[in-house]
């Protein structure tokens, strides 16, 4: 089926909704930093190219769009029109995302994702307190 959109309009519906993705992701870097953690950012030779990665710990984190990767929430839902066109990217997101976590753990890296509706509703202090439990748990 034809996307509604013309190509020109899509992709700007597209920009607007990763540009707003970024602000989580910011603010993950911003409490990282306040925390003295030294990272890479988008690290194009690691498989998936993960957001941020702290080498010394061996910790990957995905700060994932809830939309974009299906999270069980609010903003995570399936989109009401379209089905056609957003399923099967919205899919193949979510496959591609756990295919590369598997490739990453057998690696040898730990893979936490950090969900954007999360991040939005936390306080700073808060944001900080999960990071520091996802650095001492060395489970995953
Ligand atoms: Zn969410």
């Amino acid at each position: 089926m034809a996307d509604v959109f013309t190509p020109d309009k899509r992709s700007a519906v597209m920009a607007r909704i990763r540009a707003k993705d970024t602000k989580p992701e910011l603010a993950v870097r911003g409490a990282l930093h306040r925390m003295g953690l030294r990272f890479r950012l988008h690290v194009r030779r690691l498989p998936g190219t993960p957001d941020i990665v702290l080498s010394r710990h061996k910790l990957i984190i995905e700060v994932r769009g809830c939309f974009w990767h299906g999270h069980h929430c609010l903003k995570g839902r399936k989109p009401g029109q379209n089905h056609a066109y957003w399923l099967p990217k919205l899919q193949g997101n979510i496959v591609r995302g756990r295919r590369n976590a598997a490739r990453l753990r057998r690696m040898g890296w730990r893979v936490c994702t950090i969900w954007e509706c999360k991040v939005r509703r936390w306080t700073d202090a808060e944001l900080q307190r999960h990071l520091r439990s996802l650095l001492e748990s060395r489970a995953e």
